[in-house]
């Protein structure tokens, strides 16, 4: 009996040891030994698929200057590939359903009343509505020059209510469009200059940051929604002015 148990253990420590061996060496083998791919694997429920994505429908305005568009129709795709890159991770997807050609004389947008006057033309039909613009300025001080704006209107005024808008000057960088999609979501300023929400001059290497996602997700959830209902709270106008 006792020779049979230290058998039994003996053979239990060896199970053991071959169980953890297996295990430790399948955590960091590469080599032959089928080690699953976690990169790969975890993309399929990690990564949303295409029908779980949330789908934010844009018009595009793009000013005029002398008959001709500001922005191209090639920068206008840039900067949407770029967002759709930054947002895909996220299960939020751009969708550009409408580009318009603006009349003249909203190729700079330099004072508040021009800004009130823009949501003139972002009515409530369901869609986010994006400027693109030549020049943005912080009430007319050519000094404070910003490259793109996210406009919210939370007043009472009967034809501005729910009114909210973005815009983009034709000079941002392919970041920029991204970034007010993320203050449209919900987003603040981030600190780190390797953020897409910095306020700072960004580099070409930024990213949202996982909780910004989930932030971001409930926010395009809130923005669908109240799309839907075409109202927004009181409160004032809101906005935020980059410079980059
Ligand atoms: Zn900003």
């Amino acid at each position: 009996m006792h020779r049979s148990a230290a058998r039994f253990s003996s053979t239990l420590g060896f199970l053991m040891g071959a169980v953890l061996m297996l295990a430790s060496s399948s955590a960091w083998a590469g080599g032959g030994r089928k080690v699953p791919d976690l990169r790969r694997d975890t993309q399929e429920w990690v990564r949303p698929r295409a029908a779980a994505a949330m789908r934010i429908p844009v018009t595009f305005h793009l000013a005029t200057d002398s008959g001709a568009s500001v922005a191209s129709n090639r920068v206008v795709q840039e900067w949407v590939t770029r967002a759709n890159e930054e947002l895909s991770p996220f299960g939020i997807e751009v969708d550009v359903v409408a580009v318009r050609r603006m009349p003249a004389g909203w190729s700079e947008v330099t004072h508040w009343k021009t800004r009130r006057a823009l949501a003139g033309h972002a009515p409530h039909d369901g869609t986010v509505h994006v400027f693109a613009i030549e020049a943005l300025d912080e009430q007319g001080r050519r000094a404070r020059r910003v490259r793109g704006l996210h406009w919210r209107y939370r007043g009472l005024a009967p034809g501005l209510r729910g009114r909210e808008y973005l815009v983009v000057t034709r000079e941002a960088p392919t970041t920029t469009f991204a970034h007010e999609l993320g203050h449209l979501f919900g987003l603040r300023h981030a600190s780190r200059a390797d953020n897409i929400m910095c306020s700072c001059r960004r580099g070409q290497e930024v990213g949202f940051s996982l909780s910004q996602g989930a932030t971001m997700r409930e926010g395009a959830r809130r923005l669908l929604a109240r799309q839907d209902a075409g109202n927004l709270g009181p409160s004032r106008i809101a906005r935020r002015r980059d410079r980059r």
